[in-house]
């Protein structure tokens, strides 16, 4: 089974993130647009609602920069929002939204280089949204400025110290085993929903791969439930014992029965896309002692 694991990993890596670091050193960005900052980085938990980066003043119809050297690593609609990232190829990638994007997937851009154009709806007086993000964890784009600029805070307060970021680990390197051969699509977090547009906690690890890819237990359990939800499609349930449970969502049909026990590397289903669901990819969800947890934690 380890072995069966470390090649499904070999092969997602090799699939999804080509060489990559796993360190942000040294990562020095130049503001994306020469406004003001409107509103700042919520330093929340990951699982609490707050602003995941910074609105910076400007108009619509103004050039956006790149604020680092990198690859444009998405460049479309997100939730009908026109946005771009870049991936500056440490495992960060800064995120500009609404950005009318003047470049493509792929593309390779150097800091300060235009992206696009500022379209409106962000703020009401007009303002990029701004983000730095692993893919799991948000931190302050400010915060790495080589020269930050004025912020005012009130008084007999201090700034909070920049995010700890040097030792960020991208998602797949934490994972013990995925249950699908796949590319991970979305994290385990809040986002905006991409059907219904709603920022919420996105409840489980998207693992996109073609309908009909088996989906294989990533530790022995016994299927507790197996039904058909509106939102989830057709899910499973996973009990693994010691209180961990995993569940597999929008699976093409059921092939599993409650009472059944499915060893480490058995097969649970097959992705699908049933229920609410944008394409082919399986929905992962985990819960320990009850609580909801990023399934990509369980290995480590
Ligand atoms: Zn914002
Ligand atoms: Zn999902």
């Amino acid at each position: 089974m380890r072995t069966f694991v470390s090649l499904l990993l070999a092969a997602s890596l090799l699939l999804c993130w080509p060489a990559p670091t796993a360190s942000a050193d040294g990562l020095v960005l130049t503001p994306p647009v020469d406004g003001a900052v409107g509103r700042g980085f919520d330093d929340v938990g990951r699982f609490e609602a707050g602003h995941r980066g910074v609105d910076l003043r400007g108009s619509p119809g103004e050039t956006v920069r790149s604020a680092a050297v990198g690859v444009v690593r998405f460049a479309g609609h997100v939730a009908g929002v026109p946005s771009v990232s870049v991936d500056h190829g440490n495992g960060w990638r800064t995120t500009y939204q609404p950005v009318l994007a003047s470049v493509a997937e792929g593309d390779r851009v150097e800091a300060g280089q235009p992206l696009g154009t500022l379209a409106a709806g962000h703020c009401l007086a007009g303002c990029l949204h701004w983000g730095l993000t692993d893919g799991t964890r948000y931190a302050d784009p400010l915060s790495f400025l080589a020269s930050p600029p004025i912020r005012l805070v009130p008084r007999g307060t201090s700034p909070a110290p920049p995010p700890r970021i040097a030792g960020a680990t991208l998602p797949a390197a934490r994972v013990a085993g995925l249950p699908v051969a796949g590319r991970l699509s979305s994290p385990f977090g809040m986002r905006r929903h991409p059907i219904t547009g709603v920022w919420k906690l996105h409840d489980g690890t998207d693992i996109a791969a073609p309908c009909g890819t088996p989906i294989l237990a990533p530790a022995g359990g016994t299927v507790t439930r197996a039904y058909y939800n509106p939102a989830y499609g057709w899910r499973v349930f996973l009990d693994h014992g010691g209180g961990l449970v995993t569940a597999y969502n929008h699976l093409l049909s059921l092939s599993v029965a409650v009472g059944q026990r499915i060893e480490a590397g058995g097969r649970v289903g097959a992705v699908g896309t049933t229920g609410l669901s944008t394409g082919c990819h399986l929905h992962w969800m985990a819960w320990r002692g009850g609580r909801l947890v990023d399934p990509l934690t369980l290995g480590g």
